[in-house]
Formats: C-alpha cells, sequence, structure tokens
C-alpha cells in the first residue's frame, strides 16, 4: 500500500467554479443528463453534475482526489479493464434527514468490500478514508439534486479498473478511480409490487473459488441473457440457485433473498457465492430489533415451493441498496410455477421496509455509524 497522502482536494483546472451553488435548473450540457431527471428519475440515467477521480500507478500510490465536472473518458482501445474485466464497483446511497441534512447509508461496510473486491482481481485497495473523502466530496457538491421527496436518494456509484494500455494477460500497473452519482427512485418504479420471478435453471451467476462474493464487473454481463429470457417470459428477474447441487437458492438478480418461514425471519447464508449485501446485514439487525426470530441458512428451490403450497412460507423478499425491499409474489419454474402467500405484499415485508427507509432518514435510530453525516 502506498504512503501517498490522499483525501485532499487538487482543483482540476478544467472544473468551473462549483463553490457558487447554482440554483437554477440543472442545465442540460452535463453528460448524461437525462430529461427524465426531475419528476420521476428512474434508475441509472439522472446523473448529477460531478465526478471524482484519482489514479493509481506502481510509481506514485494513490494520487490526490479531484472533483470535477461530470465528462467523458478518453481511454487507449488497449485499456486492460476493458479486454479483461479488472473492474470492481460499489453502490450506496444518500438520504435528505429529517432536520434537512444529508447521511450516506453505511459507508464504511461499502469501502469494506470495494477493498476486499479489488483485491480478489489483484488491485490496489483503495483506503478507506479516501474512500470516504470520495463520498463527502461528491456528496457535497451534488445535494441539491436531492429534493424531500422520501423516494429519492442519490445513488453513489464508486468504480475502480485497469487503465494501463497494455493487452498481455496479466493485471494492471495503473488503476483509475471513479465517484459518480444519478438521482434514485423507486428501483421498480414509484410503487412496490411484488416481482414475479424466474428460476435461473440454464445458467449459473457464481461458483465455489469464483467472485460470486465481491462486486466485479465480470459477474454482472454473464447474467444478463438469463435476465433477458426471463423478461420474454413475463417476469422481473431470476434466481440464482447454488452452481454444484443446482438446487440451493442464493440470491434474485443483483438482490439478496430473505423468506418468512413459520414466523421466522430467514435469508440464505453466506456460502461464498452470495454477494453479503449491506441490506441484508441491516435486515438481520432490524429483524431482531423488531422482534423476529432470525436465521441465517439454507432453502432449496423445493423447500420453497413446498413452503408456499403447505403456507410455512408465507412471504419472500428481495433487498439491496438499489431495491430496497421488494416483495415476490409469484414464481415461474419449469419444475411448476407457484404463488408466495397470497401473491400480495406480506406483513413482514412491509415492517421490515419501513424499518429500514425510517432508518436511512434519520427517522427512526439505527445503530451506532450507520448514518454517516456530510456537513
Ligand atoms: C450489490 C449486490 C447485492 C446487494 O448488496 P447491497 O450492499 O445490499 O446493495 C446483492 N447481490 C448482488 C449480486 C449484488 O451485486
Amino acid at each position: 500500500m502506498s504512503t501517498t497522502t490522499i483525501g485532499t482536494t487538487t482543483p482540476d483546472t478544467t472544473t468551473p467554479d462549483t463553490t457558487t451553488p447554482d440554483t437554477t435548473t440543472p442545465d442540460t450540457t452535463t453528460v448524461g443528463r437525462n430529461s427524465k431527471a426531475l419528476g420521476d428519475p428512474g434508475h441509472g440515467d439522472a446523473f448529477t453534475d460531478h465526478l471524482v477521480t484519482t489514479r493509481w500507478t506502481a510509481d506514485t500510490g494513490w494520487q490526490p482526489l479531484s472533483l470535477g465536472p461530470l465528462r467523458e473518458l478518453s481511454l487507449h482501445p488497449a485499456t486492460i479493464g476493458l479486454h479483461y474485466g479488472q473492474s470492481v464497483f460499489e453502490g450506496l446511497k444518500a438520504f435528505v434527514q429529517q432536520d434537512g441534512s444529508v447521511a450516506v447509508f453505511r459507508p464504511r461496510l461499502n469501502a469494506a468490500r470495494f477493498a476486499r473486491s479489488a483485491a480478489r482481481l489483484a488491485m490496489p485497495e483503495l483506503p478507506e478514508e479516501a474512500f470516504l473523502s470520495a463520498i463527502d466530496l461528491l456528496v457535497r457538491a451534488d445535494a441539491r439534486w436531492l429534493t424531500d421527496n422520501p423516494r429519492h436518494a442519490l445513488y453513489l456509484r464508486p468504480v475502480m479498473f485497469g487503465s494501463e494500455a497494455n493487452l498481455m494477460l496479466r493485471e494492471s500497473h495503473e488503476y483509475t478511480f471513479l465517484l459518480m452519482a444519478f438521482l434514485a427512485g423507486g428501483f421498480f418504479g414509484d410503487t412496490v409490487e411484488p416481482l414475479t420471478v424466474m428460476v435461473g435453471r440454464d445458467h449459473a451467476r457464481a461458483m465455489p473459488g469464483g467472485t460470486g462474493d465481491v462486486k466485479c464487473a465480470a459477474n454482472y454481463g454473464p447474467t444478463l441473457l438469463a435476465q433477458r429470457r426471463a423478461r420474454e417470459a413475463g417476469c422481473q428477474q431470476v434466481v440464482w440457485l447454488d452452481p454444484v447441487e443446482r438446487r440451493w437458492v442464493e440470491e434474485m438478480g443483483g438482490m439478496n433473498l430473505f423468506f418468512v418461514i413459520d414466523g421466522e425471519v430467514v435469508t440464505p447464508e453466506l456460502s461464498g457465492n452470495l454477494l453479503p449485501g449491506v441490506t441484508r446485514d441491516s435486515l438481520l439487525t432490524l429483524a431482531v430489533r423488531e422482534g423476529y426470530a432470525v436465521r441465517e441458512g439454507r432453502i432449496s428451490i423445493d423447500d420453497w415451493r413446498e413452503g408456499c403450497r403447505t403456507g410455512a412460507i408465507t412471504e419472500t423478499f428481495a433487498c439491496g441498496t438499489a431495491a430496497v425491499v421488494t416483495p415476490v409474489g409469484r414464481v415461474r419454474d419449469t419444475e411448476g410455477d407457484f404463488t408466495v402467500g397470497t401473491g400480495a405484499e406480506g406483513a413482514v415485508t412491509s415492517r421490515l421496509r419501513t424499518a429500514l427507509v425510517d432508518v436511512q432518514h434519520g427517522r427512526a435510530p439505527g445503530q451506532p455509524g450507520w448514518l454517516h453525516r456530510i456537513s
């Protein structure tokens, strides 16, 4: 790890003065600005105005963070990250608090996961303090995008990739870190309708010894075909089974899953193939606080179908930073379709979502350190 100091801003010479708050309507000249930005921003394209960048080289280590306008990148065609997938990312959110201030939910966990993802791909780890400084810089610059609409949040997307131009199959000797943000509304739209999901029988998301427990870009491209097939069959998401026995329910899309079994809140244990979600971890804590019995265990696809048939399983929901808490209503599978509970959102799902959202907005206390205030 380098000893280069990081966390200070060097003015980007191409940056217009960003110290004067712009109170006009967001301009439309910035890269990627989307007209849906106001009102319902959807998910993923209502980009804000700024970008935080830094670079790592073997000689310099991490360079100071730089805040500038959101802009396009100029990349050499032989950029390693493009060819060999040496790229990791994160996803976290900033929320307006009841008192009008802005806070980011559990960013230290994302910083630690980002470092773990990087290490798995033989990349240098961005120090936690630099990760947090980048978040502070961007949220401070773009906080005005947040309204007091309780469904809106600033979704923060850190990404790091091998940016050396070289086509030898080896790790990069240079890395670029970027932090951008977009205004996020409800991931599945503005209402929380239960999802219809398809059990993925043809493809696996992860494998033992692979990268299923880290957030690297290479995990997601190979899931898109299954996702498209599910969509063509009228489903919104794919449920991933374990890659060996093709039996154990692991995740859904880019989300973790929870089940309500005989009144108990159960989530698949971290087998090494699952991504350890910050939302999953938070809900495990909040469910105990709400008085539920909570367990991490193994649920097979047959247990799930049978439990729904007998009524032992009354609810299933998916969770993640983007999806928050979203009920699963109907499951399509080549071995037989089934409905979870009544097919509508259940009481436990709704109560846990409220508990989580209240903590994220500072309306209810979380655990110490869960909210990172932006001054
Ligand atoms: C990001 C992600 C999640 C959810 O993690 P959070 O930290 O809760 O946002 C779950 N599964 C996969 C595969 C993911 O990539």
